[in-house]
């Protein structure tokens, strides 16, 4: 129904538009060799790296490479280098409040599973620099299992969880922390560094995963 009424406002604009201009005659262009499918594909389609951890190594303030982590209370301290990953290890909760010295509310409307939040009945958990505010106590057990899956759910509420358990690239098993959006779904993957191999051929992955839309 509401279809057929886009579609009647759309052709009704149209004629409007033709009406008041001299309608130009507009060449099809042929498609030539080389052309690139890329210049038609719409930002949706671009593969977005979920990634809400610390960007500085804690230990020496060198970059992280996000698959180098300590985890510590449900949330992970990324280093630059095993070296780092130890001496993490060794005082974790003081690596912690330095990988993550404030915390900012999440801007969500929502809760992970899509229920409004109540701000007097909200449970609020403060996870890797993020106040995030979940409906209840059911969700901070979901959340604990997969934090930046909940997160991204919370701050793109439109996206689709594919819930892949394997890794799409090696199939391996997903870890919760590693998540994209493509095609608007949450894609999960094994590690950071498989992601390079998705951004070659996503749509491959897409195929593979079975995604619809
Ligand atoms: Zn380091
Ligand atoms: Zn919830």
């Amino acid at each position: 129904m509401n279809r057929v009424f886009s579609m009647t406002l759309a052709a009704a604009v149209f004629s409007a538009g033709a009406f008041a201009q001299t309608p130009t005659p507009t060449p099809t262009p042929k498609p030539q060799e080389g052309d690139k499918p890329a210049a038609t594909q719409t930002t949706k389609e671009k593969v977005t790296v979920v990634f809400l951890g610390n960007e500085t190594c804690p230990v020496d303030a060198k970059a992280i490479d996000r698959d180098k982590w300590a985890e510590i209370d449900g949330q992970r301290i990324f280093v630059c280098s095993d070296g780092c990953i130890a001496t993490v290890k060794k005082d974790a909760k003081a690596m912690l409040a330095k990988a993550y010295p404030s915390a900012r509310p999440l801007d969500a409307k929502e809760c992970g599973c899509g229920m409004a939040v109540d701000a007097a009945k909200a449970t609020p958990i403060t996870w890797q620099g993020y106040k995030v505010a979940l409906c209840g106590d059911a969700c901070v057990t979901e959340f604990k299992k997969s934090p930046v899956t909940m997160i991204a759910l919370m701050t793109h509420p439109d996206a689709k969880d594919a819930k892949n358990t394997a890794d799409p690239i090696d199939g391996k098993p997903i870890d919760p922390w590693v998540v994209v959006l493509y095609k608007n779904h949450l894609i999960h993957l094994g590690k950071f560094s498989n992601i390079a191999a998705f951004e070659k051929d996503p749509a491959a992955v897409a195929a593979k995963l079975k995604l619809s839309g």
